[in-house]
């Protein structure tokens, strides 16, 4: 076997994190969630909000949301009657942030 084919498989990541990775990957397949994540890279949100500025339904903002928070790339927090929504704060959402505005080619505005 190769010298670089042992090092890639000694390094190669457990089944958990490539089922995380994988999953993530997935939600972000679709256009609305990506921008929506990409959007609550930024700056928190709630629902109403994320609507107003992505001209989608509360509804379907809501859906998306339930699945970006199930694949852990953005978590919820309650302030009075409305909850708010950013990204997770964790290395894999960092990357997938600024891999999005390097594909798109555009600055990060923060
Ligand atoms: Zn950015």
């Amino acid at each position: 076997m190769k010298e670089i084919e042992k090092k890639t498989i000694g390094s190669m990541p457990d089944d958990y994190t490539i089922q995380t990775v994988a999953e993530a990957m997935k939600q972000l397949g679709d256009a609305s969630r990506l921008r929506i994540f990409w959007l609550l890279c930024h700056f928190e949100e709630c629902v109403s909000g994320i609507a107003e500025i992505t001209g989608m339904t509360s509804p379907a903002v809501s859906h998306h949301l339930r699945l970006l928070k199930s694949s852990g790339l953005i978590v919820s927090k309650r302030s009075g009657k409305e909850m708010y929504y950013k990204a997770a704060d964790n290395e894999l959402v960092d990357f997938l942030h600024h891999a999005i505005e390097k594909v798109a080619n555009i600055t990060c505005p923060q």
